[in-house]
């Protein structure tokens, strides 16, 4: 392999770079081969990455593995001046990373300014989280000093989705540095820039030391091999996880057969509730955002909405009307084109599908479903019932299926009646009914009086059921990047029996 001397000066150069390598213990490290990666904005070439394969990932291993010892005994604010300085590095280079996540992924600009805001404050709380306490004082009944303490997993590797990729890659890579890990990143093939090379940019301008943050990218050919390297390499003490259900279940199988902590963050199929007594401009925001933002192409996505029979028409009569105001286009020519593209051709082909067939049964099409391309209008479907695909099954685009429901009960009962349960929403105006209801959903997380789409980066995140396990944001962060060990000390006072 050669080092790839080709790595920006700057910003500016860092999103137009034609070919790109991985970041392995500090240096850029080229592949044999490479693949391309076009914008889902106009098809144009956006750039050429390395496409690794299992001896260039077990080199990024190695790496991270030899600077482990060193990272996790270093003082913790060490640790976390090298966060503060990522975060600091990000806002100085705002602009141009909101330009490639408009461009690499179909941001739309909004989105891609909330991204790079959000993740600033992220690496800023991982920061935070390096001084959390270390572990506990235990009694003992024997008069030792007994401790509960965390330790790092030694090597942690992170492997994220396109969809939000500088922000779910970044989850994970920041708090598991502040839990005294090292890490290799593997982004998605279809936004590895963002998602992975523009953050080691960051490390690098940000000095951190050679081996602690690796990056290694690769086609969607080659992933089962570098997945399974980076996941049963010996050396790999921990597995984060972003991404669908299924490859999930797959990381999750492997790690769980040899043994090694794995968090799973998966799929969604969100209910957004609407009561009876709900303010109805208050759910029409939440249902717009929670649906459409980003295309729908969100795990929290509102994929059900649950409107109670006598509001559903006055609600959805709004709903249209505001959908009818998102304007659909390329984002990258105009920061008012708030639905950008799909990511690919084959999600649209599947988002079309279950639009038909859920026609096909009687659904009703109350606005959108216009294709071109790789854009699709925002739709809203009426009269949605619970055997369709689109009510089922994961979309990952910009279609509201609409359900009618009679009480509280039957909103509870179809919104538990799912393969997922990773977030929800309840809108009422009578706060008691609406947490009752949020206790009884099976979901990960749930928000009233709001949409199911929130994230904060010192609070729990995180889903049951087919939605995963495991948990991101703060102290459950460092949990979940973390082994608990039990020492003691005696003092003289145990006594054998023999
Ligand atoms: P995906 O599962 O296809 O890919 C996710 C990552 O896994 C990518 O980096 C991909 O290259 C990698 N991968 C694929 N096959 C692999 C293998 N055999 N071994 C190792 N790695 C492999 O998902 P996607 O299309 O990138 O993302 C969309 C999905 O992610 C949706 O289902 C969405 O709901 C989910 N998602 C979940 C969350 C969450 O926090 N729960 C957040 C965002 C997205």
């Amino acid at each position: 392999m050669e080092t790839v001397d080709e790595r920006p000066a700057s910003a500016a150069s860092a999103v137009e770079i034609r070919r790109w390598g991985c970041f392995v213990g500090g240096d850029w490290v080229d592949a044999d081969s490479n693949f391309s990666v076009e914008s889902p904005c106009d098809g144009s070439r956006f750039a050429d990455a390395a496409d690794s394969d299992r001896q260039l990932a077990a080199r990024a291993v190695d790496a991270a593995h030899a600077a482990a010892p060193d990272w996790g005994a270093r003082p913790h604010h060490e640790r976390a001046k090298l966060l503060l300085r990522v975060a600091d590095q990000l806002e100085a280079r705002r602009a141009d990373v909101v330009d490639a996540l408009i461009r690499e992924g179909g941001s739309w600009f909004g989105k891609a300014m909330f991204e790079t805001g959000y993740v600033a404050d992220l690496f800023r709380a991982a920061a935070a989280a390096v001084y959390l306490p270390e572990g506990e004082v235990l009694p003992s009944s024997y008069g030792k000093l007994s401790l509960a303490v965390r330790r790092p997993l030694g090597v942690v590797t992170v492997i994220s989705p396109w969809n939000f990729p500088l922000l779910l890659s970044s989850r994970g890579v920041a708090f598991a540095l502040a839990a005294g890990n090292t890490v290799i990143l593997k982004p998605s093939e279809e936004t590895p820039v963002t998602g992975g090379l523009l953050l080691a940019e960051l490390f690098a301008a940000s000095d951190a030391p050679a081996g602690v943050f690796n990056v290694v990218t690769c086609s969607r050919d080659g992933v089962a091999e570098v997945g399974d390297e980076l996941v049963a390499n010996p050396k790999v003490g921990g597995v984060s996880f972003t991404g669908s259900t299924p490859v999930g279940r797959r990381i999750a199988s492997k790690a769980g057969e040899l043994l090694k902590p794995c968090c799973v963050e998966l799929g969604g199929k969100d209910a957004l509730i609407v009561l009876d007594d709900a303010d109805l401009d208050r759910a029409v925001e939440a249902a717009a955002f929670g649906a459409f933002m980003h295309q729908g192409q969100i795990c929290m996505a509102a994929e059900r909405i649950l409107v109670h029979e006598s509001v559903a028409d006055e609600f959805t009569q709004k709903f249209v009307a505001k959908t009818k105001t998102l304007k659909t286009g390329d984002p990258s020519a105009d920061k008012g084109h708030v639905i950008g593209p799909i990511i690919n051709a084959r999600q649209v082909a599947k988002i079309k599908a279950q639009i038909e067939q859920a026609l096909a049964e009687g659904a009703t099409l109350e606005v959108g479903g216009d294709v071109d391309g790789l854009y699709l209008t925002p739709t809203i479907l009426s009269g949605v019932t619970s055997g369709m695909n689109v009510f089922r099954q994961e979309t990952f685009g910009p279609v509201a299926p609409i359900t009618r429901i009679a009480s509280d009960d039957e909103a509870v009962a179809l919104a538990n009646d799912c393969d997922y349960g990773l977030s929800s929403g309840v809108i009422s105006r009578s706060e008691s009914r609406a947490l009752a209801i949020a206790h009884r959903l099976e979901t990960g997380m749930c928000h009233v009086n709001c949409s199911p789409v929130n994230d904060e980066p010192h609070a729990p995140f995180g889903g049951v059921k087919g939605s995963g396990f495991g948990r991101h944001g703060g102290r459950w962060s460092i949990d979940a990047f973390s082994q608990t060990r039990w020492i003691t000390l005696d003092r003289g006072d145990r006594r054998y029996p023999f």
